[in-house]
């Protein structure tokens, strides 16, 4: 359900991702792991087209696009498939925790705000904050705040939800209360890709793990494949350095 072909990346002369390709099934959980720099995150953002490729196909969901022949109308559909979350949250400052949920319901999928605003709030009990709805992001820790921000691509009902670093600003009391919200959505087969540094979840939660370096898949396999039996001299550094 999701396909990614000979996808690259360039800023100017820097090559970022030099040929990615690989799939995700649905329902499936994969972490993306690897040193900073990488291309990591220029890989999630490509996938919704936050930076446009410089070559290669995306598949997800409905969409096909082509980096070469991409059409605006193809980058909404692109779009509609798949929601971030934010290593920095990027809530709307002026908007509550309700009004920040609801908002693609009712931008991009025109349902009718009454709606809209009671399936926000299903979602904000579900991650824990329904005594949160009305505050505005100042008014909430940062756990909380990035809670809203896993309720809003929650509420924007894409084929996966992008993960780029969740709980890298967190300080580390807020860590746990998000790394559960990830791992109930897991456990309901929400498809998902991670980038993170949280070796153990991606141990507990990863169905796959993927191993990138100098913008490329270096190697991927279940976590216990990844961490315990590495293949590649640069997975065994990396992973005995990370772990
Ligand atoms: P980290 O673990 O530190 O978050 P990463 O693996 O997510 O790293 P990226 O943020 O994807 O790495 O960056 C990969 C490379 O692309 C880096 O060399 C970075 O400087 C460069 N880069 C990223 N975005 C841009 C941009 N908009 N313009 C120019 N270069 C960029
Ligand atoms: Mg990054």
């Amino acid at each position: 359900m999701i396909k990614v072909s000979n996808l690259s990346k360039k800023f100017g002369d820097l090559a970022v991702l030099k040929d990615i390709s690989f799939e995700v099934a649905k329902g499936e959980i994969v972490v993306i792991i690897g040193p900073s720099g990488t291309g990591k995150s220029t890989l999630l953002r490509c996938l919704n087209y936050l930076e446009t490729p410089t070559t290669g196909q995306i598949h997800i969901g409905n969409a096909t696009i082509d980096a070469i022949s991409h059409k605006p109308k193809e980058v909404t559909t692109l779009r509609q498939q798949s929601s971030f979350v934010f290593q920095n949250y990027s809530l709307f400052a002026n908007k509550t925790a309700l009004q920040n949920v609801a908002e693609s319901l009712i931008t991009v999928w025109k349902i009718p705000a009454q709606e809209a605003l009671a399936t926000a709030k299903a979602i904000l009990v579900k991650v824990g904050l329904e005594d949160k709805l009305d505050v505005y992001p100042s008014q909430l820790s940062g756990g909380q705040q990035q809670r809203v921000g896993i309720a809003r691509a929650m509420a924007a009902k894409g084929e996966v939800i992008l993960f780029d670093e969740p709980t890298s600003a967190l300080d580390p009391e807020w860590v746990d209360e998000v790394l559960a919200v990830m791992k109930q959505l897991a456990f309901e087969k929400q498809t998902m890709i991670v980038v993170t540094h949280e070796m153990q979840f991606a141990k507990e939660v990863a169905d796959r793990v993927i191993f990138m370096e100098d913008g490329f898949i270096v190697e991927q396999g279940s976590p216990k494949e990844v961490f315990d039996n590495p293949k590649h001299e640069r997975t065994k550094a990396f992973v005995k350095r990370a772990l």
